[in-house]
This record gives structure tokens, sequence and C-alpha cells, in this order.
């Protein structure tokens, strides 16, 4: 090893689906939306090819469109909004901010795999309470003294959801510690915790573009809390890239946000779906748990969940795999159109005989 290479900060990263890109594949793998984003981010972007020239200019740091459309989409002041380059940015950014203590943050040890990655990086302790054997969080296990609590409601890779009851009982036991909700998937069918932050000054709720609003590539998430949390995380945003949102984005997320109508029926859409896949995976010898996203978490009874996803690849469908502890025979199924589920249908129909 070279000198300098003891300096480096080492970690292991966090893994992403694949993104293969073939002629008549089928991607069910990272929970990515089937159908376009609004007509109305369509029309933004042809309006942005026809001011190339603003592209010169640094955008607004503070994202002041984006924050004022969302702030009004959800009746929160401006200083109740922060922006980021999709809900990974937020989510780092609150680490980083509220998460600097000795204590343990806690989140579930089957949870969305990103935050293990950021409290390493970060050097934060922290600790995973199990899920319960049908994947349910132990509401005691977060009763304990902690440096910060995160739950990703619903939960990923799991699609499990949790009341607004149950949420509020955690937070009004934490209220030394900021608790993070992550809701890249309350569109698909949960109530939010939203209604919550008028009560509770140290709960954040964090949420994205990428799923339900159909723009996973155009990269936004947002954060909704207490002004003195989101100026806290302003703060170590501006000390560490003020640019983040660029000037595209903040058009884009604008547009999205005025098509309501589009958006609630592309939710409703998938929604249906789910249903309809859920029934025929039942029939095919699946289980699978009650989804309240836009993917389901099936287990078959026979075949290993590593072989079916192996002979899914090999017909160009690509559903996700875990190979961890406790999750090692499921695989999460993005809900796709309902052409793309069909193909899926009739490929395990083939696979299971
Ligand atoms: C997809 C996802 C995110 C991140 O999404 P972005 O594309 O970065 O907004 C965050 N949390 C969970 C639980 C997710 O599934």
């Amino acid at each position: 090893m070279k000198a300098w290479e003891r300096n480096f900060r080492r970690v292991e990263p966090y893994t992403p689906g694949e993104q293969p890109e073939f002629a008549n594949m089928v991607k069910l793998n990272t929970n990515e939306n089937p159908y376009p984003p609004s007509p109305k981010v369509e029309e933004a972007a042809g309006r942005l090819c026809r001011e190339v020239e603003k592209f010169r200019l640094y955008p607004d740091f503070k994202a002041g469109v984006l924050v004022d459309a969302l702030a009004g989409y959800y009746k929160l002041s401006k200083d109740q909004v922060f922006v980021g380059v999709g809900s990974d940015d937020v989510l780092s950014v609150a680490f980083l901010t509220f998460f600097n203590s000795h204590k343990p943050v806690l989140f579930p040890d089957i949870t969305y795999s990103f935050y293990d990655v950021w409290a390493r990086v970060y050097g934060i302790p922290y600790e995973c309470p199990a899920l319960d054997e049908n994947f349910r969080i132990r509401r005691e296990d977060y009763y304990r003294e902690n440096g910060g609590i995160v739950l990703a409601n619903p939960n990923a890779p799991t699609s499990v959801a949790e009341g607004l009851d149950f949420i509020e009982d955690i937070v009004s036991h934490n209220q030394e510690s900021v608790v993070v909700v992550d809701e890249a998937y309350v569109d698909f069918g949960q109530t939010s915790a939203l209604p919550l932050l008028s009560k509770y000054e140290n709960l954040l709720v964090v949420q994205t573009f990428s799923k339900s609003r159909s723009m996973a590539g155009v990269r936004i998430g947002y954060a909704m809390g207490h002004p003195s949390l989101i100026r806290a995380m302003n703060d170590v945003k501006y000390s560490i890239n003020s640019y983040t949102m660029n000037y595209p984005s903040l058009q884009l997320g604008v547009a999205a946000l005025e098509d309501d109508v589009y958006f609630k029926e592309c939710c409703e859409r998938i929604i249906k779906t789910r249903g309809r896949a859920k029934e025929t995976l039942c029939g095919l010898g699946f289980t699978c748990l009650n989804s309240s996203a836009n993917f389901l978490f099936a287990t078959h009874e026979s075949m290993s969940a590593k072989k079916i996803f192996a002979a899914l690849k090999e017909r160009g469908i690509f559903v996700r795999y875990f190979d961890k502890p406790r999750i090692d025979n499921y695989l999460r199924i993005t809900i796709g159109t309902e052409e793309q589920m069909e193909r899926l249908f009739r490929a395990l129909k083939e696979i299971l005989g």
C-alpha cells in the first residue's frame, strides 16, 4: 500500500440496482415509475430547449421556485422546506446535520440499505433493531436512548407501512432526538406523517419525485420539518455545495407539481395493477407482503428466489434480489405497466412449470 493510500477514507459503497439497456427488456428492479412524467413536464422541457442561454448563470442556490411550489402544494411555509438532488442527497444531508452525537442512531435491520452506508461514511454510531417475524417494526425497540431515528414508511424492500398513530408514538417517545421518516413510497396509498409537523419540532419528513412523479432521472427530493431543522440542513448544505439544484431540474420540478390530476391518476393505476399482480402471484404459489408501495416483496412456496431471479433475468426480465440474511428468499418486484406484468406472469408460469 502506498503511504498516501493509508489516508484514504474507505467505505463499502451502496449498490444500486442494475440499469441494463437492451431491446424488449422488462425492467422491474429499481422501483421506477413505468409511466412518463406529466405532459406539463414535457412542455417545460420544451421551454428549456429555447432558453439554453440561461445555462450561463448559476442557479438560485435557495432553489426558490421549487421550495415555493412545494410549500404551496403541502400548505407549509417556505422555511419548512428543503430540496436536494434526489432524496438520497436530502437524507445524506440530514444524517450529516442531525446525527452528530455519540449515541447510536436507530433504524431497522431490514430497511433502505443506504442508511448504514451514510452512517459509516460519516462515522455515525448506529444500531439496527430487528423487524419482527412479519417484517413489522417493534415500536418498543425505539423507546431507548438514541442519537436519532430513521424509518422508511412504507419500508423498503418490504413494502410494509405503519399507520400515523404508530409513527406518532415513536416521534412522541423520542422528543430528545430527530426522527426522520423517509416517505419515498407514501403516494402509493399510505398516509403521510406531515400532519404531525405542527405538533413535533423533532420530525423530518422526506419525499421524492423519483417514484410517484416518474422523475428518477431528474433527481429531486425534499424534506419538510420545523424551520430550525431546515435552517440547520441548509447551513450544512451551503458548507459543502451551494448549487446542488440545477436550473432545469428546478423548472421541471415546478411543472410536475402543477399537474396534480395526472399525478394522482398515475398513482391510482399503479395501485390497481399492484392489487391484480398480488392476486396473480398468489395463484402462482407466491406469498406477498401487504404492500403500500409501487413494488411487491414476494417469496415462493417451492422455488428459491435466487433461482427465479436468475431465470427471469435470462428472459430479459429484471427484478431485485438481495443476497442478505432474512430476505434472501424474497424478490422485490416493481409494479410496471399491465403489459409488463403480463410478460412477467408468462415467464413465471414457464419457470415454475
Ligand atoms: C428510492 C428511495 C430513495 C431515494 O430516492 P431518490 O431517487 O434519491 O429520491 C430513498 N429512500 C427510499 C426508501 C427509496 O426507496
